[in-house]
């Protein structure tokens, strides 16, 4: 037993180590600011979650109830999506976190969280999770953490479960460059799986950025024809001269 105990100790001890040596030859950086030392530095972090944007416009264009954004897309906050996008050798991690708990407390106010809940990623092309990061995925597994987490806290009950419950057309790629007509086209091309989320289900829908809203409102209509019931949408940074404040 004692053994064991010192072997587990040691390699506790080798991985504390390892990760103290992996920093030092390869130092983080900030995946706002490049800036050298954590993948989040201070400055950026309240950038990231520093709000701004008008949620009405966009709650009305989805006709959803609640819409929640982290950030409005421009300065740090759309280097960071941008970074943990398409930057391979950038950490995102730390962002993720960051950003998909300020997103779990904002959707804790608004909707009622207690009981079954579904987080759904909008769907990425097949171009984009080949080469780079599904980005929307990522920051669902978080939001979902968090909410179980204040659940926890709170001492009540919230059943959280991240269903990728969407698909997208296998031939689209890309939304960057296109036009608002040509994404408003694309939002017919997004559909949900058969009998991956029971009828009625209370989702929850997650993308990394929203612009025009095309893609979101394809989303939110498939969701509705499979019998989903759409209670909030979140993202971490919402775009558009209309939706926007301050
Ligand atoms: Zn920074």
């Amino acid at each position: 037993m004692r053994v064991i105990v010192f072997v587990r100790a040691l390699f506790r001890q080798f991985g504390v180590g390892l990760r103290l040596l992996l920093s030092l030859l390869f130092p983080s950086l900030c995946l706002g600011c490049g800036a050298e030392g954590e993948q989040l530095c201070e400055c950026c972090f309240s950038e990231v979650i520093s709000g701004g944007v008008e949620k009405g416009f966009y709650a009305d264009l989805l006709k959803v109830s609640t819409f929640v954004a982290a950030a409005r897309y421009r300065a740090v906050a759309r280097l960071c999506v941008l970074s943990a996008k398409h930057d391979g050798q950038a950490d995102p991690q730390k962002w993720t976190e960051v950003v998909g708990q300020y997103l779990a407390e904002r959707l804790w106010e608004s909707i009622d969280c207690r009981g079954a809940l579904y987080v759904v990623p909008a769907p990425s092309g097949l171009a984009r999770r080949w080469s780079g990061r599904y980005v929307a995925a990522e920051l669902s597994h978080e939001v979902a953490k968090s909410l179980v987490e204040i659940a926890r806290q709170l001492g009540e009950s919230c059943r959280v479960e991240v269903v990728c419950a969407l698909q997208l057309s296998a031939l689209r790629g890309s939304q960057a460059g296109r036009s608002a007509a040509q994404r408003n086209l694309r939002s017919g091309q997004i559909s949900a799986f058969d009998g991956v989320l029971p009828h009625s289900a209370r989702v929850v829908l997650i993308d990394d950025v929203v612009a025009s809203g095309g893609t979101l409102k394809g989303c939110v209509n498939a969701l509705r024809g499979a019998g989903a019931a759409v209670v909030a949408v979140a993202v971490a940074c919402a775009s558009t001269q209309a939706a926007t404040v301050g």
